[in-house]
């Protein structure tokens, strides 16, 4: 029988490890178990003959504050590059040059005012009646039931944004963000990404993006930060079972198993539900397939030379999204490899390599106007990349705490406020840490002991990382 653990978290995406180092920072005796053989969960990278490879190219925001305090705790704030002023070159084959989305030295909103009136893509009309419709979803509660009820295309449409006004503008940041259409999208989610990121603080949606392959920024490098601090460690350790004996946890992965007081469960939502002890959330059977899952494809071209000057190129009046340069991160030496990374990507998740290929090449080249030739390609699917942001949502996320004592959830769809970001995941990982600790310290009589996790909170609030979803008890 292995030794009595504080803490078992199962899942090492960047939620399980967030919750993980904050409780062995804080002292506790914590086993991670994540069933593949490393860690990051859906932020990875793999070998292809000679280059590094992501599942998926990652950005994320200055607002993103609890995923750089992540990143500065696992040591490797400098692998990854912030751009000091937004700026997002914006490509359409109708257009010789791109069209910048630059920030000015205005406060917000009006920091890309000048931008949107000289965005070429849209008739002016359309750049006008822009600023009315931002003004306003500053106004819109994100936590409001009904800003969840509604979708975003539908508010937009009632706000006097054109069909053209949602492609080539709104849903050029909301599906790289929300991993949705604006017709696809609950106002809520929307409404928490513009006002984070465009409406409220100018600096705010500056894009930062990682130097190295996400392996090397948080998967390897949390390894190391966690059995440096404590903890252990055990990859391709997956668990497939979870019950309460007495006072303690039982956790089972096929024919092993590791005691523990408390679990912190940072699992997709499928594997969620599969391991809640029932009556454990309150949420109806089937909660997991209801909330659903929409994918990413990336489709990577080494090209035989130099095709885009810019790090990144968005794209409209074409059916390529946003194009990233991949050629330093993964080492090629000579030409340039590029990552498209088509996000709500329905039609793609399924179609074989030589469609997407047909689809894609001929836009991308236009989008670039290259005509270089082509010396790999290939493509990568995360048919689960985020849960859908589709209106209703919020209702089928649960909060860290479930109605279980000592069990904890995390993971980007639980009830963080976020669409599915790496943000979303480090502040439900803090989060549910927070709870654990909290209970801990009742148990105890003694102090949260939250210095540490304090540090990976960011702008959190602790009310904001309770946030409990309490079960009655008879459920349980
Ligand atoms: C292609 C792609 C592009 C993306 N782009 C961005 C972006 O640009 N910006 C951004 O902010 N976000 C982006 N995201 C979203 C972001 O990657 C996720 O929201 C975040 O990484 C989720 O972290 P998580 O820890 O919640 O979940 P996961 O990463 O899914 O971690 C869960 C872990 O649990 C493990 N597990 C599952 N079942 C078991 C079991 N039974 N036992 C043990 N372990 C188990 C899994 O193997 C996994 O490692 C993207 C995602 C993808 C796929």
């Amino acid at each position: 029988m292995t030794p009595l653990r504080d803490v078992v978290v199962v899942g090492g995406g960047l939620a399980g490890i967030t919750a993980a180092l904050a409780c062995a920072d804080a002292g506790l005796d914590v086993t991670l178990l994540e069933s593949r053989r490393h860690l990051g969960g859906l932020t990875h990278s793999f070998r292809r003959g000679e280059i590094e490879v992501d599942n998926g190219q990652h950005v994320f925001l200055r607002c993103c504050t609890a995923y750089q305090e992540l990143l500065r705790r696992l040591g490797v704030s400098d692998k990854a590059f912030l751009q000091p002023k937004l700026a997002i070159p914006v490509r359409s084959p109708r257009l010789a040059e791109p069209v910048w989305l630059r920030r000015n030295g205005l406060p917000a909103p009006l920091h890309l005012a000048d931008s949107v009136l000289k965005y070429r893509p849209l008739r002016l009309a359309d750049r006008l009646r822009f600023a009315g419709a931002a003004l306003a979803l500053r106004g819109v509660d994100p936590a409001a039931p009904s800003s969840d009820a509604q979708s975003f295309a539908t508010w937009l449409a009632t706000h006097g944004q054109s069909a053209d006004a949602v492609t080539k503008l709104w849903d050029l940041v909301g599906i790289a963000t929300l991993n949705a259409p604006a017709t696809d999208a609950s106002l809520g989610l929307a409404a928490t990404v513009f006002q984070l990121g465009l409406l409220t603080d100018a600096a705010a949606a500056d894009i930062g993006w990682s130097k190295v392959p996400l392996r090397k920024l948080h998967g390897d490098p949390a390894h190391f930060a966690l059995t440096s601090a404590g903890a252990k460690v055990a990859t391709a350790t997956k668990v497939t079972g979870l019950r309460r004996e007495g006072n303690e946890w039982l956790v089972s992965a096929g024919e092993t198993s590791v005691t523990a007081r408390a679990v912190v469960l940072a699992v997709p939502p499928a594997a969620a539900e599969r391991l809640l002890p029932p009556g454990s959330v309150d949420l109806p059977e089937g909660w997991a397939a209801g909330l659903g899952s929409s994918p990413i494809v990336n489709v990577h071209v080494v090209f035989d030379r130099r095709v885009m000057d810019q790090p990144f190129v968005a794209a409209v009046d074409s059916p390529v999204q946003w194009v990233f340069d991949r050629t330093e991160p993964s080492g090629v030496d000579s030409g340039q490899y590029v990552a498209v990374s088509m996000s709500a990507a329905d039609e793609l998740i399924d179609a074989p390599v030589h469609a997407i290929r047909e689809r894609l090449l001929p836009a991308l080249r236009e989008v670039l106007g290259t005509g270089a030739g082509v010396r790999d390609f290939f493509v990568t699917r995360e048919r689960h990349a985020t849960f859908r942001p589709a209106p209703g949502c919020a209702a089928l996320r649960p909060g860290p705490v479930t109605g279980a004592d000592g069990l904890v959830l995390a993971g980007a769809w639980t009830a963080t406020g976020w669409p599915a970001t790496m943000e979303g995941a480090v502040r439900s990982g803090v989060a549910a840490a927070g709870a654990l600790l909290e209970q801990h310290a009742e148990k105890k009589g003694g102090d949260p002991r939250m210095t540490t996790l304090t540090s990976i909170r960011g702008e959190q609030s602790a009310d904001e990382a309770r946030r409990p979803r309490r079960v009655p008890e008879e459920q349980v």
